[in-house]
């Protein structure tokens, strides 16, 4: 089988798609409060188009996907296309970032088809401070995912993004959460991709200073094994139940081992979270492009991928006109 190897010898294993630009929250850090240009459903990808993609990049060695966006869920019969994907006998692991906001009701059928991890966002464990930080009131909702979700069969991450000035002061919180809970806590470097550049990041949060954090309220703590394409560098209090982790999403200290390849909800090719994007396959897919042309071009791209994230960004600076935000990028 051929396989999407690049030169630096990382194999691509991993897909994370889009599967909308939309969403019903409005995180500061991620998306302006008002104004942010929404592509027209003609330009995303339909679900047909989104089942070719990843079937064919599972016959390339892509065997897990990440569904973000946006948020999945606000996409119309996002449980359907859950259920396409889930035919694919190539793909062994099904993921899902969300907000957590419209997920409760649907957990039953995640189970039913075998969704193996959520990753829920949620950057605090303080009501008004959630509404602070997202602009709306979904913390309850949020909350009842988290507690639900935690007793299913489904694994669960919480993604925290780390906020100078505004969720520091919980980072111990997160933790202690952890110690009892069946949870896997993930601290996530705060990155300038907000759509407007509205946000300044003054004080920086890096890995180490978050570490730094974490030792003053539970100076014990021992390190776990990780796969090696992790993103994060995991950690577990001792006689604790769950686990926590730091992403270094910014720090970009983990590129050597990237095995991921992203696809934007109107179809166009990252191969690397830093730059603008390589190729949009949504103009192949309405000419009808056979499967064996969408691997062969597969095999072209996604090889050529950046030596890491600085490179990356480095090229893109070439473009000065990008202003993306997270939600458009799929996180
Ligand atoms: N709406 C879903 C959610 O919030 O989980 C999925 C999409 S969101 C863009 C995916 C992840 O990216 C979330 O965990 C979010 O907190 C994170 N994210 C968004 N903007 C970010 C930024 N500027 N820096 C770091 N992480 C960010
Ligand atoms: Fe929406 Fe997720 Fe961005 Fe928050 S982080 S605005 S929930 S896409």
């Amino acid at each position: 089988m051929n396989k999407l190897i690049d030169k630096y010898g990382r194999q691509i294993t991993y897909l994370r798609l889009a599967v909308t630009d939309r969403c019903n929250l409005r995180c500061k850090y991620c998306m302006p409060a008002e104004g942010i240009k929404i592509v027209p459903r003609k330009e995303l990808l339909s679900y047909k188009e989104i089942y070719r993609i990843t079937r064919a990049l599972t016959e390339l060695g892509v065997n897990k996907i990440r569904l973000t966006g946006g948020e999945p869920f606000v996409r119309k019969d996002f449980m359907q296309l859950l259920e396409m994907l889930s035919y694919n006998d190539l793909l062994k692991k099904i993921n899902i970032t969300t907000n957590g906001a419209l997920v409760k009701h649907n957990i039953p059928k995640l189970e039913e088809l075998n969704i193996n991890t959520i990753n829920l966002s949620i950057d605090s464990l303080k009501p008004e401070r959630f509404f602070e930080i997202t602009r709306r009131n979904n913390f309850h909702d949020v909350f009842d995912t988290l507690n639900l979700l935690e007793k299913s069969k489904i694994n669960l991450k919480l993604n925290i993004v780390v906020q100078p000035g505004v969720n520091t002061d919980e980072i111990g919180d997160f933790v202690a959460l952890s110690q009892e809970r069946n949870l896997s806590v993930r601290f996530i470097e705060e990155m300038p991709f907000n759509g407007t550049g509205q946000r300044t990041i003054d004080e920086v949060w890096n890995y180490n200073r978050i570490l730094e954090e974490i030792r003053k309220s539970h100076p014990e703590f021992e390190i776990l094994d990780h796969e090696k394409s992790s993103t994060s560098k995991n950690f577990k209090l001792p006689d604790s139940t769950g686990n926590f982790g730091i992403i270094p999403a910014y720090t970009r200290t983990i590129c050597h081992d990237c095995n991921r390849v992203r696809i934007t909800a109107t179809g166009m090719i990252k191969n690397c979270l830093f730059d603008d994007g390589v190729f949009n396959l949504k103009e192949v897919l309405n000419k009808d492009i056979s499967n064996e042309d969408l691997k062969d071009l597969f095999l072209e791209i996604i090889p050529q991928k950046p030596k890491n994230g600085f490179v990356a960004e480095e090229n893109r600076r070439k473009n000065p006109n990008v202003s993306e935000s997270m939600s458009t990028i799929g996180g």
